[in-house]
């Protein structure tokens, strides 16, 4: 066979991915641009070796130019991001290192406090004066807030856990609290995210969350106040692990519900808009109680004419017997988090498309919590070419990694060797399939074809 028939032949057997985006002539140009630069970032690591932007802290692994690429990028939206962990480390550590402690000593060494912990150990010391006396240099403080390969003994979930409730206390004070919100708000604008849409982690209490809401909104206030194109939105979160009960979460997620009735977006008097948008259940899923337990309450009616939406989180699990991802369909879940098992449903996978359920997939999360160990063979890239919509979140990024979001890109262009029409499809996904009303998806997508238009051009003009 002469060589470009075979060739033709050859190519008609590679699978892309449907609803990939044409490009105009200049993307064109900066398509192959991407394409030398994901060449040589490839090189850069042995075939071997688990794959991706593992080890951040290892600057030669990581190509300059594409982690540039990655960080422009206008993303469109992070669409699972929980709590405050949109922020990065540094960010982070810059606004609590007067109020954290940590224990140097014993079987707490390396425990993070903070000043108003109720189980403040004897020995623990001030970060701020640690780092004084040298005990640990900035850098290696940061190390211990990002969980790594040599946290396995206790499980990557415990490591994550403690994370969580040794940062938790710092919500006490409200004043630090926002300046978090903010923070992390800021820092995903400055990377090219203009909608988060964040899991909040509700309590019985209407009080309590009406407080944390307001918060979060007059955080994310500020910024639109510099950035009219940024948006925030919530999906309020209750808990599902094996410890809580039932009847627990269902109270929590009937406060959510209240409390959504009045606390809206009111940035802009004339165009009221909802502020919480959605309900689902969180933790370790090998670790929790089945989505299908809950059956009674989400597809009740209650839930049904409540104005909020299912952004369930399933299939975050290798375990054979885990099947939430069935649940999450049958329960008419907007979106999914996560559906890492979905492939092992392939009549499942033609409903998800069929739907256009779009899936949040979070590669940081799962490499870090060992769910997928080489993110090349991460099952989402087969999601994309069986035509769901996927789009790219941070999940916990603050603990998973040192850039959230940049880090996620970075591993997928490569992993997946992705072009730039499969790219703009994952973050014009990102808004389509958002929980915002059709008028604000509109809006948000011309401010974000903008976004492109400029990132393109700015590109083209450093080559
Ligand atoms: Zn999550």
């Amino acid at each position: 066979m002469e060589k470009e028939k075979y060739q033709n032949l050859k190519d008609s057997y590679k699978p892309g991915i449907p609803y990939s985006e044409k490009l105009n002539q200049d993307e064109k140009k900066l398509d192959e641009y991407l394409n030398r630069i994901k060449k040589e970032a490839d090189r850069l690591y042995h075939p071997n070796d688990p794959y991706g932007i593992i080890e951040w802290k290892d600057d030669e692994d990581i190509h300059p130019q594409l982690i540039d690429f990655c960080f422009k990028l206008p993303k469109g939206a992070d669409l699972h991001a929980h709590d405050n962990t949109m922020i990065p480390l540094d960010k982070f550590v810059e606004i609590i290192i007067e109020y954290a402690m940590i224990c140097l000593d014993g079987e707490n060494y390396g425990t993070l406090y903070t000043v108003f912990s109720a189980d403040l150990p004897e020995n623990a010391i001030k970060i701020s004066e640690a780092l004084e006396q040298g005990f640990f240099s900035r850098e290696e403080l940061m190390d211990m807030m990002v969980i790594s390969d040599d946290q396995e003994e206790n499980g990557y979930w415990k490591r994550l856990e403690d994370l969580f409730s040794a940062t938790g206390d710092f919500y006490n004070d409200i004043s630090i609290m926002e300046k978090i919100w903010e923070e992390g708000f800021r820092s995903c604008y400055e990377k090219g995210i203009n909608l988060v849409e964040v899991r909040d982690w509700g309590v019985e209490d209407d009080l309590l969350n009406d407080i944390r809401d307001r918060t979060i909104r007059e955080a994310y206030y500020r910024i639109r106040r510099q950035h009219p194109d940024f948006l925030v939105r919530l999906i309020g979160c209750a808990g599902k692990d094996s410890g809580s009960s039932i009847d627990s979460a269902c109270e929590t997620l009937r406060s959510i519900i209240r409390v959504s009735k009045h606390i809206k977006d009111e940035f802009d008097p004339d165009n009221i808009e909802d502020f919480i948008i959605g309900l689902d259940l969180c933790n370790e899923e090998d670790n929790s109680k089945p989505l299908s337990d809950y059956a009674d309450f989400l597809m009740s009616d209650e839930v049904k004419n409540s104005g909020l939406k299912l952004y369930l989180h399933c299939g975050e699990s290798l375990r054979r017997d885990n099947d939430s991802v069935v649940d999450a369909y049958i329960m008419d879940s907007y979106r999914v988090g996560h559906a890492v098992n979905l492939y092992r449903f392939p009549e499942l996978m033609k409903k998800y498309a069929e739907r256009n359920t779009a899936i949040e997939v979070c590669l940081m999360s799962n490499y870090r919590l060992g769910y997928v160990r080489d993110l090349r063979i991460h099952p989402a890239l087969q999601y994309m070419i069986s035509g769901i919509p996927i789009s790219l979140c941070s999940d916990d990024g603050l603990f998973m990694t040192r850039a959230p979001m940049v880090d996620d890109f970075y591993s997928a262009i490569l992993c997946w060797d992705l072009s730039l029409g499969d790219i703009k499809a994952m973050c014009r996904n990102s808004i389509k399939y958002s929980g915002l009303t059709d008028k604000e998806i509109d809006r948000l997508m011309r401010s974000w074809e903008n976004r492109w238009d400029d990132f393109v051009a700015e590109q083209l003009k450093d080559l």
